[in-house]
């Protein structure tokens, strides 16, 4: 097994039977440690012992999906929504600057409230940060928009965009959503981020209900032919208020090697040590870091409603504030010998781009 890492580490693809065979092999004595190794050794030459870091203001649980596994979905009955205010945005926003975020990821569940009319409301909110912080990038996640609000977004300043895939299987995403949403639509969206210009992330929960080899082999697949720019791999959590509430939760595991192999495909990925790592379990996120990560996204939203923000059950953090939630992960990415860089923390490709339009 080790040799297919080092092919894929030659020649950036594998085979569809290839990575089958790699990923049901997971639990291969040393594998993992293997594949860890060498993703390390990767990012370590593209970015060095730094790490990027992005304050992510949840800006409301309002959502109109009902995604079977989230527990911010319509149907969601033990959640208390709230949405934050325009200023109440651009306060936290500040707040996050003056602790040294230069990347602001404004994510929350999808509602009309930010979007209606081309999503005026957000786009000023973009737009005021841009203007008062022009050394902030912004990254967006607020889930499935028409192409003009995307448009006007990217116009107003937006530099990057999350939206994963979840699964790139159409068969699988149709048992993780409700028929009101479409596996074409969601592949259609990450399309149109790209065409418009932004960094555009993927990406995938490990574990998610009904998941298969083939599947992880089909998002491998995928990620490989789309080249996002960033990839967030966390493992599923189960969320006591949602359809999939019975489900265990995903491999940390399984979730270390998928992050690994995503770095040795693609040595230049932003990819993020995520939260739901560490659900349980204290040192998901650094294990992630030296899986092959790159980047974490410590929690900027005010206080007062982060316990309500709660994709899945026994999500890490939420009593802390801002500040302690950042000399937290700091301390963590300091303990296995990183540093957390004061920058946008763009792809590399991009930077390039940037410095030669100027
Ligand atoms: N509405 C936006 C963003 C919010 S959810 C969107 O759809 O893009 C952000 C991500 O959290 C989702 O893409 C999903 O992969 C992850 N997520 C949601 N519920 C989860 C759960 N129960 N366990 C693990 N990850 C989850």
């Amino acid at each position: 097994m080790k040799a297919l890492i080092d092919k894929l580490e030659d020649t950036h693809s594998l085979t569809r039977k290839e990575w089958v065979e790699l990923i049901s092999a997971y639990e291969t004595p040393g594998l993992i440690e293997y594949a860890a190794e060498r993703a390390r050794k990767l990012t370590d030459a593209v970015f060095g012992k730094q790490i990027y870091f992005r304050g992510i203001i949840e800006y409301t649980n309002f959502c109109r999906n009902d995604c079977y596994y989230c527990g911010l979905r319509l149907s969601g009955k033990d959640t208390t929504r709230y949405r934050l205010t325009p200023q109440q945005i651009l306060a936290c926003a500040e707040d996050g600057y003056n602790m040294g975020y230069r990347t602001i990821v404004l994510q929350g569940g999808e509602t009309a409230y930010y979007e209606a009319k081309g999503a005026e409301r957000m786009v000023g909110i973009v737009r005021a940060i841009r203007e008062r912080y022009p050394d902030v990038a912004v990254t967006l996640s607020m889930g499935e928009m028409n192409r003009e609000a995307y448009q006007a977004l990217f116009d107003a300043g937006a530099d990057r965009y999350l939206l994963r895939h979840e699964t790139a299987t159409k068969e699988h995403y149709e048992k993780l959503h409700p028929p009101t949403m479409s596996f074409e639509n969601r592949m259609a969206c990450l399309r149109t981020l790209k065409e418009i210009g932004y960094q555009a992330g993927a990406g995938l929960m490990v574990g998610s209900p009904y998941q298969t080899a083939e599947h992880l082999a089909a998002d491998m697949m995928f990620i490989a032919d789309f080249k996002p720019h960033m990839v967030g791999i966390g493992p599923f959590q189960p969320h006591h208020d949602t359809p999939l509430a019975s489900f265990p939760p995903g491999s940390n595991e399984l979730t270390f090697f998928i992050v690994s192999l995503c770095r040795i495909m693609n040595p230049k990925l932003l990819i993020p040590a995520t939260t739901a790592l560490d659900c349980g379990h204290g040192d998901g996120r650094q294990r992630a870091i030296l899986a092959g990560a790159n980047v974490i996204m410590p929690n900027l939203s005010p206080e007062g409603i982060k316990q309500n923000y709660l994709l899945y059950d026994n999500k890490p953090g939420i009593t802390q504030s801002a500040a302690e939630n950042l000399a937290k992960l700091r301390g963590l990415v300091e303990e296995i010998g990183y540093t957390m860089v004061v920058g946008r923390g763009d792809h590399p490709d991009t930077v390039k781009e940037q410095a030669r339009a100027a």
